[in-house]
């Protein structure tokens, strides 16, 4: 017979800790707490599809510049006069591409493959050759409509991301009410190193191989980072380019040029909904943004619009962090200027770095910046339990996705600092993606003020109603209904948002069941 001990269960071995396992910390213990229904969960704790795959492309011949040292051998090297330089591309790293014929002509001085060009820089020419990509696209849910989810191009990219990113997505867009799923992928590189027409040739190739994977009724990807509406205008044409009902294919990605079917808004949507929430934040105290100081991370689409906007609404920026280091001007930096100085077409990195309106600061300086409100708009995982440990803000709106980790969540709220989760502060370039999908499936063009009207009232309804769930304040408004999400006891703000998203997808399985 066996004995007792051969029944005992080993215990459960802990698993490892990764940024997707992080990122489902927050579902776990609002699923825990709504006793959310266990299929449900199964199908939620893991992404319907993950689909790694390789794109490749063949690359330009380069110039790269040695380093001083390095170029000290060929000091008596001839300088090549470039015959066309327009074929001359300048990358954020120094290379440089060579389109078409740039340095033709038989006065090229090259000595064992190095060659010096008018600006007194010895370069190495490196001849173009083909290089391999790794890209993914992961699928996380599709209960509430097609995935839904941005398309990111970064060096530090990896499957365990953008399953935190699409899990993300399928809350989020629960949370904005548009009838999507959530999905999210890209590709293994940093856009900063590539040429134009590569670019082009690695955005074609990666359509190429995603085209049997979505469609305009299956998955829909948009702009996040690294990649922005020319490469939505690529993958559109890519994958709608000979077929017969092409303009009926336009909602096959969103965030593309107004010109082609894009949104009025779309571009500035996301920062526009951070700061519509930052402005009912404060309304709700019977408070204005109008003189509150902020603190940014990350100058890009969605940083660079929330700063305009809140600038707009009379904030004052005090600090700036982006890839490339951090500024600061404790009178306050001109938004705009700013903003006209990062898209200078000269800014190769597209960095604050050199503004003259601000003094250079070093990063860790950032954090210890006092302000009202502090705007991540970069990379998750930023704010770590040390940083929030130092933190000097009273509200933090996260326009990133996943800014924050578990345990800096723990010290905030130890700390009182409040905060507007990202699944609702940046939910805002969602739903104007569904605008901009609802547009193209109607042959519609709706104005600014219509998009920015509907906007303004789907971010503050959801975002009061996660207000009233975390305040376990159940009411009906003119504006807003949270009576069927409130649980009967007061929750974080990030566990409200959560509790929301559950509950409208958890809706769907309860009252469609599941297929066999
Ligand atoms: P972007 O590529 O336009 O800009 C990214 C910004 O982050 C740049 O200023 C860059 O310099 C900075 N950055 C990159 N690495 C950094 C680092 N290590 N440290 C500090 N700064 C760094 O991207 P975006 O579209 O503005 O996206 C920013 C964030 O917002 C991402 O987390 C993205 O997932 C999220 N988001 C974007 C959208 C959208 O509509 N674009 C929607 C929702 C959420």
């Amino acid at each position: 017979m066996a004995s007792e001990e051969t029944f005992m269960r080993a215990p459960a071995p802990t698993p490892k800790r990764t940024i997707y396992t992080e990122a489902m910390e927050i579902f776990n213990f609002a699923a825990d707490l709504i006793g959310l229904d266990k299929r449900v969960r199964l199908e939620l704790e893991e992404p319907d599809y993950e689909h790694i795959f390789y794109v490749t492309a063949k690359l330009k011949d380069r110039l790269v510049p040695l380093l001083p040292e390095e170029a000290k051998s060929f000091a008596d090297l001839p300088v090549t006069q470039v015959r066309n330089p327009d074929g001359l591309e300048r990358l954020a790293n120094g290379n440089l591409i060579l389109n078409g014929r740039a340095l033709l002509g038989s006065d090229v001085a090259i000595r064992h493959g190095h060659l010096r060009l008018p600006d007194g820089h010895v370069y190495q020419l490196v001849p173009g050759e083909s290089q391999r990509f790794k890209a993914y696209r992961v699928q996380h849910n599709q209960a509430r409509g097609p995935y839904k989810g941005g398309l990111r191009y970064h060096r530090e990219v990896s499957l365990d991301l953008f399953k935190a990113l699409a899990a993300e997505m399928t809350w989020k867009t629960a949370i904005a009410e548009v009838p999507f799923g959530g999905g999210k992928g890209g590709i293994q590189l940093d856009p900063r190193e590539y040429g134009r027409e590569e670019l082009e040739a690695i955005t074609l190739r990666f359509m190429y191989r995603l085209k049997s994977l979505i469609g305009p009724n299956i998955d829909i990807p948009a702009p996040d980072v690294g990649t922005n509406p020319e490469i939505m205008a690529l993958l559109y044409r890519q994958f709608s380019d000979g077929e017969r009902e092409r303009h009926n294919l336009r909602g096959i990605v969103t965030g593309k040029d107004v010109r082609i079917g894009g949104s009025e808004g779309r571009g500035k949507a996301t920062g526009q909904g951070v700061a519509f929430c930052i402005e009912d934040y404060y309304a709700d105290r019977g408070e204005s943004v109008k003189g509150k100081t902020f603190v940014l991370q990350g100058f890009g689409n969605v940083g660079s619009h929330a700063a305009i906007i809140l600038g707009n609404m009379g904030a004052r920026l005090l600090a700036v962090n982006d890839a490339d280091g951090t500024i600061f001007n404790g009178d306050g930096i001109d938004v705009n200027a700013l903003a006209a100085y990062v898209a200078d077409p000269k800014n190769l990195k597209r960095s604050v770095i050199g503004f003259p309106g601000a003094q250079r600061i070093e990063k860790k300086d950032l954090w210890d910046v006092q302000a009202d409100i502090l705007v991540p708009a970069a990379l998750g995982g930023e704010i770590t339990a040390d940083v929030a440990e130092r933190l000097k803000v009273k509200l933090i709106a996260e326009g990133a996705n996943g800014p924050t980790t578990p345990e800096a969540d723990r010290v905030l709220q130890k700390r009182g600092i409040e905060l507007i989760p990202d699944i609702i502060a940046n939910a805002g370039g969602v739903t104007v993606s569904y605008y901009e999908w609802i547009q193209n499936k109607r042959m519609e063009r709706w104005s600014e003020a219509e998009v920015d009207q509907r906007l303004e009232r789907a971010m503050k309804r959801n975002y009061r109603i996660i207000r009233d769930i975390s305040r376990n304040q159940p009411r009906k408004t003119e504006m807003h209904d949270s009576r069927p999400y409130c649980i009967g006891r007061t929750v974080d703000s990030r566990c409200a948002a959560m509790i929301l998203a559950l509950k409208r997808i958890e809706a769907h399985y309860l009252l469609e069941g599941f297929s066999q």
